[in-house]
């Protein structure tokens, strides 16, 4: 089930710097929202406060319908169904794609008989499927996690764990960026396809309008300098292409 995302006042700080000032934004299930801004204006801070990463120090609420999220570990929020796309995704080499997927697969459905997909052979096959929708190489299944694989590889590669792991809600931090038109298209259509399929809730953050143009959006909030200064529907990245962040502030 889709889970609503209320994030409430959050602030964050890291090295003494504070990074967020306060942030407020609700996103409902099959909602698909983009945050836009400047280099350096908090986007990817505020994905890592969301996952839970432990370098910042963080005041305020995230709620995933009632749930405190704040409260819990990394783990405990992926385990609440909050899945993070990150920037720069992380390579384990050793570990293979298939193995650590149908690893994540049998972690969310521990309960053997009510598994789809019943031995990792069927999962292979199921995963082959899902792989070619996103015309991601069989090959690149057999390989180490993420090891060696090229900027475009990497970002598909995240799509595919979010297609397994159906998130409740999904946070994209510039899946986009360093990847050629078709593959943004591919990973567009992805995004779409499993929103579509689970009602999940998305953030999408991005600096560019060019992956926008494949997707159903429907708000947009600009973020500089650790807080949303605007929002709008997609007017809004018009008026920024055209426009730039600096004129931007209302
Ligand atoms: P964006 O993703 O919007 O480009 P980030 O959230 O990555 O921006 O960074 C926001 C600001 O926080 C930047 O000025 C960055 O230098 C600063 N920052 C991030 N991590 C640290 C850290 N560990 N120590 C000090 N400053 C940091
Ligand atoms: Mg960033």
């Amino acid at each position: 089930m889709a889970k609503t995302l209320q994030i409430s006042k959050l602030k964050a700080q890291v090295a003494g710097e504070t990074i967020l000032r306060g942030i407020d934004l609700t996103v409902h299930p099959n909602e698909m929202v983009v945050i836009m801004g400047p280099n350096g204006s908090g986007k990817s801070t505020l994905a890592k406060v969301l996952a839970g990463h432990p370098e910042y120090e963080v005041k305020g609420s995230v709620k995933l319908n009632n749930q405190e999220l704040l409260e819990l570990s990394p783990d405990e929020r992926a385990q609440a169904g909050l899945f993070l796309a990150f920037q720069y995704p992380v390579e384990i080499p050793g570990v293979k794609v298939l193995n650590f997927l149908w690893t994540v697969y049998t972690q969310q459905h521990p309960d053997r008989k009510k598994r789809q997909y019943a031995s990792i052979v069927d999962f292979r096959n199921y995963l082959f499927g899902l792989a070619s929708q996103l015309s991601i190489s069989e090959k690149l299944l057999d390989r180490g996690l993420n090891e060696g694989f090229s900027g475009g590889e990497k970002k598909r590669l995240e799509i595919l764990q979010m297609a397994v792991i159906k998130p409740r809600f999904a946070i994209l931090d510039e899946t986009d960026s360093g990847l050629d038109i078709d593959a943004i298209k591919v990973i567009a259509r992805g995004v779409e396809q499993i929103s579509q399929e689970t009602g999940m809730g998305t953030i999408i953050i991005t600096h560019y309008q060019r992956i926008l143009q494949y997707l159903h959006y429907d708000k947009v909030h600009v973020v500089i300098n650790g807080r949303i200064i605007k929002s709008g529907g997609p007017e809004l990245v018009e008026e920024l292409e055209q426009r730039g962040y600096g004129k931007i502030r209302d």
